[in-house]
């Protein structure tokens, strides 16, 4: 029951102007000791011992104790009908708690905050997830349902902030470095680079697609063609491929090229980069290894039997990062079939001392590509090379792969053409952002890192996609659906 000098409040409130934009954040109160003071935020805890009432608020920033007293009546009637999740504004007293009632282990703990009055900005209807936990015992879909809730808990609240401390710090990095942010499209072409493609149907063309990026790659590569040097990018990647713990239909590539280097150069900036970022964000941490060691891939396959080694010496030590870089990967290898295909990327040139076997079309077995991954903690955390930035030898590749001439020509013709215009020798590196981080943060899948996560079925279910589009959006494209 709303009782009449609450109904009163509340209609006040609404006919004034209530949010008091002088607001500051609970992060900042204790430096407001013995003040009045207007905080905003979410009811986190509300818990009612008759005459004191006691309200935990939160914002982005923090979170703080406060009491109603039945002297202040307005104050304390309405803290009586807030519930969790509420947004409400307070003005109230920051007063020191006593001695025996600071509470050590929080950031607020030595304050409290006297309710002096409070406007409902708005009310909540019981949330459908607890948002207080760390949610790991609640069902995943969920969460990623009212993911706008689960956002709301501590752990997804620092996994969000800290994915972005890291990508201002590699930008600051990078930048101080001479690199540029470069931005490439996302309605592509359909291009073989590992993985199907998501397509995306051109309504001015009907029948005809764009593709949306696996990667830049070819863009960057082009990047350098026009004289761009040093190139980065946080970009989005899609790939339409059966989704697993560390993968997801869009992921984030820390991707970045160079024109003028060698592997060394490329490998030297990418530790000094992954160096500084846990350095810096992640005090707590340990590096096992600097320089980071460096494995080749056939020492990987007879040592650890795969390609992307654990090679800590503690496995029980959450702080514990073992970086490495697997590096002398084949070029090639034979699929089912018997044809000959590229192990990383098509784009990757032969290390020089291979390069005449490539040209020759000889030994396709034995030939090594200038490739290098780098490996955290038994995932493959990124992975580059030095290009073939002659035309003739991408090429050579695409032969080797059984490609016709019209066929090359026909989905790499910008390719060749751009490296017979005096393309520089190039190379980069990509890093997949969301499984770094997921390691950074120990999370157990790149779900808990990405805000906006899919399912497993590469389904987003907060916007129930993918989803039907209309009939006549279906004629706009000329598309019929056939079951
Ligand atoms: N584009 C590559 C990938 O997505 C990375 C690279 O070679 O730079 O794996």
């Amino acid at each position: 029951m709303t009782s009449p000098l609450v109904k009163k409040i509340k209609n006040d409130n609404l006919n004034s102007k209530a949010l008091n934009m002088k607001r500051i954040y609970i992060k900042d109160l204790k430096s407001h000791i013995g003040s009045e003071v207007t905080i905003a935020g979410w009811v986190d805890i509300r818990r009612d011992h008759g005459k004191l009432i006691f309200i935990d608020l939160r914002d982005a920033s923090g979170k703080v104790q406060m009491v109603a007293l039945p002297n202040h009546k307005e104050g304390h009637a309405l803290a009586n009908t807030v519930r969790p999740e509420w947004v409400i504004q307070v003005t109230g007293n920051v007063n020191k708690r006593p001695e025996k009632l600071v509470n050590k282990g929080e950031p607020n703990g030595e304050i409290e905050i006297e309710i002096l009055s409070i406007v409902v900005l708005n009310e909540a209807e019981t949330p459908p997830i607890d948002v207080r936990g760390d949610g790991k015992e609640i069902g995943e879909e969920s969460r990623l349902k009212y993911r706008y809730l689960d956002l709301r808990r501590p752990r997804m609240q620092k996994n969000v902030r800290n994915r972005h401390k890291v990508i201002k710090l590699v930008r600051d990095i990078m930048d101080k470095d001479g690199f540029i942010e470069i931005e490439t499209p996302l309605l592509t072409k359909s291009t073989p680079e590992g993985s199907r493609d998501y397509v995306v149907p051109s309504r001015l063309e009907k029948g005809k697609f764009y593709a949306l990026p696996q990667s830049p790659q070819q863009y960057k590569q082009l990047l350098m063609s026009a004289g761009m040097e040093k190139y980065f990018q946080f970009a989005r990647c899609m790939r339409d491929e059966d989704t697993r713990g560390d993968r997801q239909p869009e992921f984030t590539q820390m991707d970045l090229e160079m024109s003028f280097v060698t592997e060394e150069d490329i490998m030297a900036i990418n530790e000094k980069t992954l160096i500084e970022v846990v350095k810096t964000i992640y005090p707590e941490k340990k590096i096992q290894q600097i320089p980071f060691p460096r494995i080749t891939y056939k020492e990987a396959m007879s040592k650890y039997g795969n390609d992307k080694p654990d090679i800590r010496t503690d496995k029980n030590d959450p702080n514990l990062l073992a970086f490495c870089w697997v590096v002398d990967f084949p070029f090639f290898e034979k699929e089912d079939s018997g044809k000959w295909t590229f192990t990383h990327n098509p784009f990757s040139g032969a290390k020089p001392e291979y390069l005449k076997n490539l040209m020759e079309m000889k030994d396709i077995g034995s030939i090594i590509a200038a490739q290098y991954d780098i490996v955290l903690n038994g995932y493959e955390i990124g992975g580059g090379s030095i290009r073939n930035h002659n035309a003739e030898a991408l090429v050579k590749v695409f032969e080797i792969m059984g490609y016709e001439r019209e066929r090359i020509e026909k989905n790499f013709g910008h390719m060749l053409r751009a490296f017979k215009t005096g393309t520089p020798p190039h190379g980069g590196i990509a890093w997949g952002l969301d499984r770094f981080m997921m390691l950074l943060e120990n999370e157990p899948n790149i779900r808990e890192v990405i805000p906006f996560a899919k399912t497993g079925e590469g389904k987003d279910l907060m916007m129930e996609s993918p989803s039907d589009i209309s009939k006549e959006q279906l004629i706009e494209l000329g598309i019929k659906i056939t079951q």
